[in-house]
C-alpha cells in the first residue's frame, strides 16, 4: 500500500510539473503574464520593418513596456522556457537599424519608446550628468539638458535616436575624436540581463557587464536606464563645409584639422568629391575673434574656394539639423565621403 501510495503521489507531481513546463514553455503562455504595459499579438508587422528596408522579420508579439520590471518578467518568463525553446527577444529602439538588427523573428520586440521610467534627471553640480531612459530620443535629452545650458558631450549627427539604440552599437559624431564615441561617455547603467534581472553596472560595479552591453548590439541586456556625461553647452556654432576634388588635399586638411555643404551649386564635371565639414562652437560675445580665427584657419586649407559654404547657427538648430544633415549625407555618399569635425572653441587651445 505504501509503494502504491508513494508511486501515485510522484506521478501526480510528474504530471504537475509536466503541464507546468507545457504551459510556460507556450509561447502563447505570454499572454497570462501580468505586465503593466501591454502586449500586443495582431498588430505587430510594423516591427517587421526598419530604416534599411531590407529584412522583414514578423515577430510573434510586440512588448509595450509602461515598467522595466515589465521588461524583466518577460525575459525572466522566456528564461525559464528553458534552452529547448526558440523563442528570441530583440529591444528595438528607433528601429534607425539597416539590417533588422532591432527585429525577432517569430520573437518578442520590446517597444523602449513606450517605457515610463522615472523622468529625466539632470545633475548640475560637478561633473554633471543627466539619468535618462534606454528609450528616451537623444533629441529630448539634448533639449531638457540645455534648460539647464548643459549639453552630452559626444553626439550623433542624426539625434532621432534612441539612448539604448546608440549605446549598443558606438555613437559617433565630430566630438569622437576629442571625447570618443558616446559609449565612451557613459558612467552608468540599469540593464534587465538574459536571465531578467535587474542589474547596475559601470566601471566598478558588474563592470563585464557594463562593458559587453556597450557597443554589443543588444545581445547582452537591456539598457532601461543610462547615466550620460554632461559638459556646459555652448550658446552658437560655426558651420563650415567645403568640397575637395583630389583625396590626398582632403585628408591631409582633415588631419591639419584634427591635430590642434552646402556648395550644392558646385559642378563636379563627373568627378569624385570629398567633403569636409567642421563646426566650431562659441559663445555670442567672442564671435568676432571667432572669426577671424576661421578666415585663418581658411586660408591655410587648399579646398575649391568656389563650394566654401558658411554660416551660423544657434548649437540646437545645428544638432538637430536632420533633414539638412541627410540631405548632405546622401548627397555626400552619391558623390564622395564625408566628415563632420566640430572643433569646441570652449575648450582651451593646449587642451585640444
Ligand atoms: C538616418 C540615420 C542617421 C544615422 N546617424 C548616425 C550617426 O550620426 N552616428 C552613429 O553613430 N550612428 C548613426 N546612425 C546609425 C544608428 O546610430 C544606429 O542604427 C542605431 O542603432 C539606431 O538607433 P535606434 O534607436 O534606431 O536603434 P534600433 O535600430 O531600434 O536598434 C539598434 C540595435 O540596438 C538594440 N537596442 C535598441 N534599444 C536597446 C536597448 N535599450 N538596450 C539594448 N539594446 C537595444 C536593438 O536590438 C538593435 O540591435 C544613423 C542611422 C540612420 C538611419
Amino acid at each position: 500500500m505504501l509503494f502504491i501510495r508513494s508511486f501515485m503521489i510522484l506521478f501526480l507531481c510528474c504530471m504537475t510539473i509536466r503541464i507546468n513546463l507545457c504551459f510556460s514553455s507556450n509561447p502563447s503562455s505570454l499572454r497570462n503574464l501580468s505586465v503593466d504595459g501591454h502586449f500586443s499579438f495582431d498588430e505587430v508587422h510594423h516591427a517587421a520593418k526598419d530604416f534599411g528596408n531590407r529584412f522583414q522579420l514578423l515577430p510573434l508579439a510586440v512588448l509595450y513596456p509602461k515598467s522595466v520590471s515589465d521588461i524583466a518578467t518577460t525575459i525572466r518568463h522566456i528564461w525559464q522556457m528553458g534552452p529547448n525553446s526558440e523563442l528570441t527577444v530583440a529591444a528595438r529602439g528607433h528601429s534607425h537599424s539597416l539590417q533588422g538588427q532591432a527585429q525577432a523573428h517569430q520573437g518578442v520586440v520590446i517597444n523602449m519608446e513606450s517605457l515610463q521610467g522615472p523622468k529625466m534627471h539632470v545633475y548640475t553640480g560637478n561633473n554633471p550628468y543627466v539619468d535618462a531612459s534606454g528609450g528616451e530620443l537623444w533629441i529630448d535629452i539634448l533639449r531638457e539638458c540645455l534648460e539647464y545650458g548643459l549639453a552630452p558631450k559626444s553626439w550623433t549627427d542624426y539625434l532621432h535616436l534612441t539612448v539604448g539604440g546608440t549605446l549598443s552599437n558606438a555613437g559617433v559624431s565630430g566630438q569622437a575624436f576629442r571625447h570618443g564615441p558616446q559609449i565612451s561617455n557613459v558612467h552608468q547603467m540599469e540593464v534587465v540581463t538574459g536571465k531578467g534581472e535587474v542589474l547596475n553596472c559601470s566601471e566598478k560595479q558588474n563592470s563585464d557587464l557594463f562593458h559587453s552591453v556597450l557597443g554589443g548590439l543588444g545581445q547582452f541586456g537591456i539598457i532601461t536606464r543610462a547615466r550620460i556625461s554632461l559638459e556646459p553647452a555652448p550658446d552658437m556654432v560655426k558651420w563650415i563645409r567645403v568640397l575637395y576634388s583630389d583625396f590626398t588635399t582632403f585628408a591631409t586638411d582633415q588631419e591639419r584639422l584634427i591635430d590642434p555643404v552646402q556648395a550644392s551649386q558646385f559642378h563636379s564635371d563627373g568627378r569624385t568629391l570629398y567633403c569636409l565639414e567642421l563646426a566650431k562652437y562659441f559663445n555670442r560675445d567672442r564671435a568676432d575673434a571667432l572669426n577671424e580665427e576661421v578666415g585663418n584657419l581658411l586660408s591655410q586649407l587648399r579646398y575649391i574656394t568656389s563650394t566654401l559654404f558658411q554660416t551660423e547657427v544657434p548649437y540646437i538648430e545645428f544638432l538637430d539639423r536632420v533633414h539638412v544633415s541627410e540631405k548632405a549625407i546622401s548627397s555626400a555618399a552619391a558623390t564622395g565621403s564625408s566628415m563632420l569635425t566640430s572643433l569646441d572653441d570652449t575648450v582651451p587651445d593646449d587642451s585640444r
